[in-house]
């Protein structure tokens, strides 16, 4: 038994070893990706229930690694929100995706994915400023995704943030809605434009008994009573389309419509979609 003990202690012990190594690792790596810019976007449609029609695009990081290949950015965001790197990471992304966006048509929006630590940063009113004019897009075209994780800090600086932002003119959607610690004071008090229903709801909501079809018609009918537009995320087949109609979803993201592609290919989507 004591022998039994002390290979489940060494067990562990190796695993968390190698768990550290491989993070240390990753570490080192994105520190050269950074500085090499091995990073890329791809840009995810979002399409209007009303109008069946894209609206606007998600843009997600992209890595390729040397050797590894892609590795998914949920996996190494959480790396670079914990070495530092977040900060670098996410001033090219806002920099990129304005770059990228500004050549498609000026009705046509990007949506950028903002870390919990760059809200918590007091310059970020100043690089989205500075991402706008550096591109020349338009403020209102430029959408930050922000997920209840900025809650968890002082609410007073986040409050100050919030004002600073919409003070820019950017629109502010509250991302993964109904996964982390939701509190529905968030909504009472922030100036959200939209609220991003997390994948896990859509997934099952079509099939018949399934509650999840309950819920996101209280989180639709709360966002209307609000002002705030939805989009339902990870949409991936048509009988779930026609339930998110059905409940009032105004938007719609998901491989039903489309993957992630790169800016150009997104570019030539557009100019078939908008016979530009
Ligand atoms: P997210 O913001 O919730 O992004 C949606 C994720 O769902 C994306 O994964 C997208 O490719 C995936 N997805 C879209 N449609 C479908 C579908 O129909 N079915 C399924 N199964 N999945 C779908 P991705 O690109 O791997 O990104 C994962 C997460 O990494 C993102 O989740 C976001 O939290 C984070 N992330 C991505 N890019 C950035 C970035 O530039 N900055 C920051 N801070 N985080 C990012
Ligand atoms: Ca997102
Ligand atoms: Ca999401
Ligand atoms: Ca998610």
């Amino acid at each position: 038994a004591k022998g039994d003990g002390r290979g489940v202690h060494r067990f562990f012990a190796d695993e968390m070893l190698a768990g550290a190594r491989t993070r240390k690792l990753l570490e080192d790596d994105l520190r050269v990706a950074v500085s090499e810019g091995a990073f890329h976007l791809c840009y995810q449609p979002v399409v209007s229930t009303d109008s069946v029609r894209i609206v606007g695009y998600e843009a997600l990081i992209r890595w390729n690694h040397p050797t590894r290949g892609l590795v998914s950015p949920a996996d190494f965001i959480p790396v670079a929100e914990e070495c530092g790197l977040i900060e670098a990471i996410g001033e090219w992304v806002l920099r990129t995706a304005c770059s990228e966006a500004v050549r498609w048509p000026d009705t046509i929006r990007v949506a950028v994915n903002v870390s919990p630590i760059q809200f918590a940063n007091p310059v970020l009113p100043a690089l989205v400023t500075s991402a706008l004019a550096q591109s020349g897009i338009a403020a209102g075209r430029l959408e930050l995704e922000i997920t209840e994780g900025v809650f968890l800090d002082e609410t007073r600086s986040s409050e100050q943030m919030f004002k600073a932002l919409k003070g820019v003119g950017v629109r502010l959607a509250l991302d993964d809605f109904g996964t982390g610690y939701s509190s529905l004071g968030y909504l009472r008090n922030a100036p959200f434009d939209k609220i991003k229903i997390d994948q896990s709801f859509v997934k099952g909501a079509a099939e018949p008994g399934n509650r999840n079809a309950a819920i996101i018609k209280a989180i639709v009918t709360l966002a209307d009573t609000l002002g705030m537009e939805t989009t339902a995320e990870g949409v991936e087949v048509q009988d779930e389309i026609d339930l998110l109609r059905d409940l009032g979803c105004s938007h719609i993201q998901g491989y039903v419509y489309g993957r992630p592609v790169r800016a150009e290919e997104a570019l030539r989507q557009l100019g078939v979609e908008n016979g530009a």
